[in-house]
C-alpha cells in the first residue's frame, strides 16, 4: 500500500502536512472532531461539566434531551447476537501521524486518508484517534483505565467510532513513541508538523475481535447521534508510566455512562 519508502516519505512530510492542511481548511465544516477545536469553553467538571452541556450552547441540547447517547454500560447478559453480514472489517496500515493536544484531549490524526475500516457495506476512514481516562464504556458496572477511541467517517457524513478499553498492564509498544512525548499544551499548527510519528493503527486493536456494537453519540458535544459504536470485548494494556503520562496533562476527561433506553448492543464475532 505504501507508495515510497519511510525515509521519504520523512523528507516530504512537512510539505504532505501543508497541503493537506489547505486542504482540511476549505471542508472544515465537514471535519470530523468529535467536539474539538474551537469550542473549547466545555470541561468535564463544575458548570462546564457533562451535566451542564446542554445549558453551554443550544446546538448541544442532544446532550440533555438525545435517547441514544453515548456511552453506555453494557450488559453482557443482554447482548444479541449480531447478523454476520454485519461484519466489520478493518484496512489499517502504518503512515504519518500529527500529535495534537486540542484542549480536551490528546488526539493522533492520519496525515492522509488512506486507513478506513467497512461496516455495514459503507467505507469510513479513519479521521483521528483520541483518548479517554478513565474509560467511558463499562462493562456489567466495571470501568476501565483509559480508552481509545478510532473516530471514522463515511462519504455521507455518517460517523462510525471504534472504541478500545484499556487496563494497565505492560507498556503497550504501539503508542511508545507518542505517549513518550504527548505535548503538554494546546498544540499550534507549528507544533503539529514538527511532531509527526510513523504508525500503525492496527498495531493498536485487540487480537481478539470481539466487540459491542450499538448506536449511540458522539462522547463529547454536541453529542451528536448516529453513531456507529464497535467497542471491543477484550482490552489492550498501557503502562502505568504511560497511563500517568496521559493523566499529567487530562486527569479526567470522561462523560458518565447514559441511558440505553430501548437500545439492544449487539455482540459480534
Ligand atoms: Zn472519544
Amino acid at each position: 500500500m505504501r507508495m515510497y519508502g519511510l525515509k521519504n516519505k520523512k523528507r516530504y512530510f512537512p510539505l504532505i502536512v501543508a497541503v493537506l492542511l489547505l486542504f482540511q481548511t476549505s471542508c472544515a465544516t465537514t471535519a470530523v472532531h468529535e467536539g474539538q477545536a474551537e469550542e473549547n469553553h466545555w470541561g468535564y467538571t463544575g458548570k462546564t461539566g457533562p451535566e451542564y452541556w446542554h445549558t453551554l450552547d443550544p446546538a448541544y441540547t442532544a446532550a440533555r434531551d438525545g435517547k441514544a447517547q453515548s456511552p453506555v454500560n453494557i450488559i453482557t447478559a443482554d447482548l444479541v447476537p449480531a447478523d454476520t453480514a454485519e461484519k466489520l472489517s478493518f484496512y489499517y496500515h502504518t503512515v504519518y501521524f500529527k500529535i495534537e493536544n486540542n484542549g480536551h484531549t490528546i488526539e493522533i490524526a492520519p496525515s492522509d486518508y488512506s486507513n478506513y475500516i467497512i461496516i455495514d457495506d459503507s467505507k469510513f476512514i479513519l479521521q483521528q484517534i483520541h483518548f479517554h481516562l478513565p474509560g467511558e464504556h463499562t462493562v456489567d458496572g466495571k470501568s476501565f483505565d483509559m480508552e481509545a477511541h478510532l473516530v471514522h467517517k463515511n462519504a455521507e457524513g455518517a460517523v462510525a467510532v471504534v472504541g478500545i478499553l484499556i487496563a494497565q498492564g505492560r507498556e503497550n509498544p504501539a503508542l511508545k513513541e507518542t505517549f513518550g512525548k504527548l505535548p503538554k499544551t494546546i498544540t499550534s499548527e507549528e507544533d503539529l508538523m514538527e511532531t509527526p510519528e510513523s504508525f500503525n493503527p492496527e498495531d493498536l486493536l485487540p487480537a481478539e475481535k470481539a466487540m459491542y456494537r450499538y448506536d449511540g453519540s458522539l462522547t463529547t458535544p454536541p453529542c451528536t447521534e448516529g453513531v456507529k459504536w464497535s467497542v471491543f470485548a477484550r482490552t489492550i494494556e498501557l503502562s502505568e508510566a504511560q497511563i500517568n503520562a496521559f493523566k499529567a496533562i487530562y486527569a479526567g476527561n470522561s462523560r458518565p455512562v447514559q441511558q440505553l433506553n430501548d437500545r439492544k448492543v449487539y455482540r459480534a464475532e
